[in-house]
């Protein structure tokens, strides 16, 4: 995630595609370029202020079979998940116990993973806290504190390292511009397919099946 707070200005939006009506969050902010992703059976997306809704359609209209297919896809996996879950619940004190658990361990698999990776990215970072934030999986401030969410002890390490790098690299760019990327490539030179494999998954590792959205 940037440095700097943008606004995004949020809206719920209808488009029929194929003749099903999808109903679709539109975040719109001042991001230069348009970009979608679907998450627990949820189509979002982010688009610049001044895209006209047109030409915003025509994107989403070019794109239907996929959409309508990943649509599915993300619902199936959710309702599945939330079948299991029912079938096999755990109480509230289990569920207490298990994430000041996955925190712990989170906080010391992290630490060593931000020492290493430091010693590749450079910058300066004041602290580093885990957290339990419901739609991202890192945040680095404009003083330097990095944060991560608990959850990335759930996923491959290899994806762990990956958001590591991604906000260390936010130590010396607040944005997600070309000069950005190509410092999180230098270090990770094979980042896209991490990148790919966390927007497919973040429903999976989200233990409340709410959509982790991100432009990771
Ligand atoms: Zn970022």
């Amino acid at each position: 995630m940037p440095k700097q707070k943008n606004t995004v200005t949020t809206t719920t939006e209808e488009i029929t595609l194929r003749g099903i009506q999808v109903q679709y969050t539109l975040k719109r902010s001042a991001r230069r370029s348009l970009s979608f992703a679907i998450s627990a059976g949820e189509l979002t997306v982010s688009a610049p202020y001044t895209m006209p809704v047109s030409e915003i359609e025509g994107f989403l209209f070019s794109k239907q079979n996929w959409i309508l297919q990943k649509l599915q896809e993300s619902r199936d996996t959710a309702e599945k998940l939330r079948k299991k879950e029912e079938a096999n619940p755990l109480s509230d004190l289990q569920k207490e116990r298990l994430e000041a658990r996955y925190r712990e361990a989170a906080r010391e698999v992290i630490e060593k993973r931000v020492a290493t990776f430091h010693q590749l990215t450079g910058g300066e970072y004041t602290g580093i806290s885990i957290r339990s934030q419901k739609t991202r999986w890192g945040s680095c401030s404009s003083t330097g504190a990095l944060s991560f969410n608990w959850r990335l002890i759930l996923a491959p390490p290899i994806i762990l390292d990956y958001v590591v790098v991604h906000e260390l690299c936010h130590l010396h760019h607040m944005d997600h511009s070309p000069a950005f990327w190509a410092d999180v490539e230098r270090v990770m030179p094979d980042y896209k397919i991490r990148r790919k494999w966390l927007k497919a998954h973040s429903a999976e590792l989200s233990a409340a099946y709410e959509p982790i959205l991100f432009d990771y």
